[in-house]
């Protein structure tokens, strides 16, 4: 299979990696885990750099098999009864003013880690009131109850990503299901519809542009506000191959449908990832 080569506007400058060490370092110590660094985001430089991270909390191994996502899949790890306590910690060590916490799957854990999740927010908002708290959450297998321990803990804003087109589910995300994750958007909103509701979209795995379109026209309908849409890449060969590099110009184009559907920021472009400048659209919201 021949591997495309990366269009220039996909290149990442080496320089930043130095400003990464102090970071990492504070991470290892707390021993905390970032889906920046898991996931091997593009952006992390810029965000370290910008005292922002993305906590993953629940361990490092995930209970299902995205043909996308770098995650792995080893033997699944007890649950950290100090996590809370030490994603607060690094929350106000960085001095973040907005924080995002994201998980693995954990379909092995009888409310899938919602408690976790909630006793997470509930820890970094006694450290810091005014700090935003964004909580990247997996299905719950579509259980209620357990989205409701967290919107229960009141994060601002929730997100769920749709992650592509129902028509590619069964190729890179089998063991989820569109209208399942269409389902956990509407349902943060039927518990308490303060708080906003977040999805992302990965392109450049062969969807058409009339099927990202109906993706983005099926949000709304569930009243999501914001939306995040990015460049697919490759963690490896192994993984689901990129079937095209899309162009700026067309995710500026995603960006303006979007707008015109009624999401409230859209952030389209192609090193987008789901909590990259996470912070600007809570910003967008307070100015409205
Ligand atoms: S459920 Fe999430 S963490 Fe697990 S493999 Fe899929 S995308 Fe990765």
């Amino acid at each position: 299979m021949e591997i495309k080569r990366k269009p220039r506007w996909l290149r990442v400058n080496m320089e930043d990696l130095q400003k990464e060490e102090a970071v990492k370092r504070m991470l290892r110590d707390l021993s905390l885990n970032t889906v920046c660094q898991e996931a091997n985001c593009p952006n992390r430089i810029e965000c370290f750099s910008n005292k922002t991270a993305t906590f993953m909390i629940l361990g490092t191994q995930c209970s299902r098999n995205c043909r996308f996502c770098n995650v792995s899949h080893e033997a699944l790890e007890p649950v950290d009864p100090k996590e809370p306590e030490n994603v607060a910690k690094a929350t106000r060590e960085l001095g973040l003013k907005h924080v995002v916490v994201t998980s693995v799957t954990r379909d092995d854990l009888t409310d899938g880690g919602a408690g976790h999740f909630s006793k997470v927010i509930n820890a970094i908002r006694a450290v810091d009131k005014e700090i935003a708290i964004e909580v990247l959450i997996p299905d719950f297998q579509g259980d209620f109850k357990a989205l409701k321990k967290v919107t229960d803990a009141k994060p601002d804003i929730i997100n769920h990503n749709i992650e592509t087109i129902p028509r590619m589910y069964d190729k890179i995300r089998p063991q989820a299901h569109y209208n399942q994750s269409l389902e956990v958007l509407k349902n943060v909103k039927k518990l308490d519809s303060s708080i906003f509701t977040k999805s992302g979209i990965m392109v450049g795995i062969g969807e058409a542009t009339e099927e990202v379109h109906q993706v983005m026209k099926d949000l709304r309908e569930y009243q999501c506000d914001f939306l995040t849409i990015g460049q697919y890449l490759a963690p490896s060969k192994e993984h689901y191959p990129v079937e095209e590099y899309i162009t700026p110009e067309a995710f500026k184009a995603y960006k303006d449908k979007g707008e015109s559907l009624g999401f409230s920021f859209v952030a389209s472009d192609p090193l987008v990832r789901s909590s990259y400048k996470a912070a600007d659209m809570l910003e967008t919201k307070s100015q409205e």
